[in-house]
């Protein structure tokens, strides 16, 4: 661990612009480091609503509210087919390989169990027919099959997994959300719609 001290002279050098891409990545500090930021916001008279946007951003949510919230998140309404069916969380991997040349999609859903069961379906069938034609694919596709028929298997602790994900990752939004007293569809619609990884 970066000992604070070090950190905070190298805050003292950046630029404005720096700290501005430090506080759009806020969520991702350890304690000692948000109070640091804020006194550097303060020191250098940057707007004070940049002090709330941390503090939004490191609220996260813990105990019963997060217990909530799940709850909150699986009664929402499925943004895939606009059913009001419970969500789960999912991850779907599709592998396209040829020769030298290999794509691993990992994409993260919130969705209800039909919409889940389609795509399922359908990435894992193309994984089937296109991800073994590469050196890498061949190691890759039955790995990824199998890590996807683990994950039919204990849905529960994997649907668990990637809602705590999107909690994590979306603090700062769903904060504002509750503030704003608008719904979380908004969010989970920009969720399912992002590509989370491309591995190699
Ligand atoms: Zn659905």
């Amino acid at each position: 661990m970066i000992p604070i001290e070090d950190i905070r002279k190298n805050y003292e050098k950046f630029d404005d612009a720096t700290i501005l891409k430090i506080i759009s990545g806020a969520k991702d500090l350890r304690k000692d480091v948000v109070d640091l930021l804020n006194d550097e916001i303060r020191k250098r008279g940057l707007d004070t609503e940049l002090i709330e946007f941390v503090t939004i951003e490191t609220d996260f949510y813990e105990g019963s509210e997060r217990q909530h919230l799940v709850d909150e998140i699986k009664s929402s309404v499925c943004t895939c087919c606009g059913n009001n069916s419970e969500l789960h969380g999912y991850t779907f991997n599709t592998i396209i390989s040829y020769l030298v040349w290999y794509n691993h999609d990992q994409n993260l859903q919130i969705i209800c169990s039909d919409c889940a069961k389609s795509l399922r379906l359908k990435s894992m069938l193309t994984t089937l027919a296109l991800g073994w034609w590469s050196r890498p694919g061949i190691l890759a596709t039955p790995a990824t099959l199998i890590s996807d028929l683990i994950e039919i298997m204990q849905k529960e602790k994997y649907s668990e997994r990637v809602i705590s994900h999107f909690i994590d990752e979306n603090t700062g939004s769903i904060r504002r959300m509750e503030k704003a007293k608008s719904s979380l569809t908004t969010i989970l619609k920009s969720f399912n719609q992002k590509k989370v990884e491309s591995a190699e």
